[in-house]
């Protein structure tokens, strides 16, 4: 039986139980975004590349405080991950046009989560076929893309998409602002 429901199992299988140090809250301290993988800062989350992705563009998304239960996620943290959740979908198409995605969280290490502490959302593109060669290859990914190839593609659409908003939030700005 595969799991192409839930690909990221994957990364627990491969990395084993969990590491006391959590990644999410290293790579936000990071000054650093590229060494870091982190292609969006956001209000209340952020956005980073999966160091073993599943397919090239699997990205999570992880609230900036060290939260393990999403149910205790305020009501500012859900929202801007919904608004996120839609721009990396967006920005993933245009990248690389997977023909769809997997979304979703793995809660708790039986649940497969590799980081327990501190919750995340995987998007991970697929394509038709993207599972079948695994059994063939011995669970090597089939699409293979250097985890900075797939930085130098996503950062700058994520950046366009930041200046994109303050552009209109300066129109915004103005048309709100009474003229005398
Ligand atoms: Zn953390």
């Amino acid at each position: 039986m595969r799991y192409i429901a839930a690909p990221w199992r994957a990364d627990y299988v491969r990395r084993g139980p969990t590491t006391k140090r959590c990644i999410f809250c290293e790579a936000l301290k990071n000054g650093d975004d590229r060494a870091a993988a982190v292609v969006w800062r956001g209000r209340h989350n952020f956005i980073l590349l999966n160091r073993f992705p599943y397919t090239p563009g699997h990205l999570m998304i992880s609230p900036k405080r060290h939260l393990a239960d999403f149910a205790k996620a305020g009501v500012a943290e859900r929202n801007e991950l919904a608004e996120l959740i839609q721009r990396a979908l967006r920005i993933l198409g245009r990248a690389y046009g997977p023909q769809g995605f997997n979304a979703g969280m793995n809660l708790g290490a039986s649940a497969g989560a590799g980081v327990t502490g501190h919750y995340h959302l995987h998007i991970v593109p697929r394509w038709a076929g993207d599972s079948n060669f695994m059994p063939l290859v011995g669970g090597t990914r089939v699409f293979i893309e250097d985890l900075d190839t797939t930085y130098q593609k996503l950062r700058p659409l994520f950046d366009q998409e930041r200046r994109r908003r303050e552009r209109a939030g300066r129109a915004t700005r103005r048309a709100t602002t009474p003229s005398r």
